[in-house]
């Protein structure tokens, strides 16, 4: 990151953005930049927010219990991305605005009743595994549409749209192969659950990949080291 600020690495992103849109013909406000906080200190966020960053990610749900009475100004979007285990959805309910990461039924119950109990409902995104590998969360491309017409069933959670983790890879043709599969299944979504508008979101693409995301549909993208540098596990 060298000594670059806050402020110019957000233009610098919100550039190659606008420029992968215009690119594939579509409109930068049509891509929402999602900046992954997780493990950056509430002065960080507060910096981000400054600069006009609205979006923002975390993936632990103690680190969201921790941070965000600290952090909470009334104009931000607050992304869960991390995969949930059932008994860490305790700490969700008014502390994030969408869930991006629902991959099972057992997950989908746990958060519709958590948020139900508080009177809540609660955007949500299924995860697929589009690369299929073993170390990813997220369910089966061919069981996308089956879970999401099951959350969309749920009193409690709107289900929004589909989330996923591209390959780590480094050859880009295989990423690229990969989100746009992942537009295929989307579109299959919409079809036979998007009346009015439902399931818009298509949320692929982080600080190595978001250009190709853009490029192959994505409407949300998520990017952490590229904005708030690399980070200490
Ligand atoms: C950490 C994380 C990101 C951001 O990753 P970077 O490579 O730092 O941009 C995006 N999505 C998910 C689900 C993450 O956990």
């Amino acid at each position: 990151m060298g000594t670059s600020t806050f402020a110019e690495r957000l233009s610098q992103i919100q550039e190659e953005v606008a420029e992968a849109a215009l690119g594939s013909g579509r409109a930068p406000e049509d891509i929402t930049l999602i900046g992954v906080s997780k493990r950056k200190p509430v002065e960080d966020m507060q910096q981000a927010y400054e600069a006009g960053l609205r979006d923002f990610g975390e993936n632990r749900a103690q680190e969201v219990r921790d941070k965000f009475p600290g952090f909470n100004p009334p104009d931000i979007v607050r992304h869960f991305i991390g995969h949930l285990q059932s008994n860490k959805v305790k700490y969700l309910p008014g502390r994030v605005d969408i869930i991006h990461t629902i991959d099972s039924i057992r997950i989908a119950d746990a958060i519709d009743e958590r948020f139900g109990a508080q009177d809540l409902a609660i955007p949500v995104l299924v995860e697929i595994n589009i690369s299929g590998e073993s170390n990813k969360e997220g369910v089966d491309p061919f069981k996308a549409l089956e879970l999401a017409a099951y959350c969309s069933e749920k009193s409690n959670l709107e289900f929004q749209g589909l989330m996923t983790i591209g390959p780590l890879t480094a050859d880009s043709g295989r990423i690229r192969q990969a989100f746009r599969e992942m537009k295929l299944i989307h579109e299959q979504v919409v079809r036979q659950l998007g009346s009015s508008g439902k399931a818009a979101i298509l949320s692929m693409g982080m600080s190595s990949d978001f250009k190709i995301a853009i490029e192959e549909g994505a409407t949300h993208i998520r990017v952490g080291t590229a904005l708030f540098g690399a980070r200490e596990y």
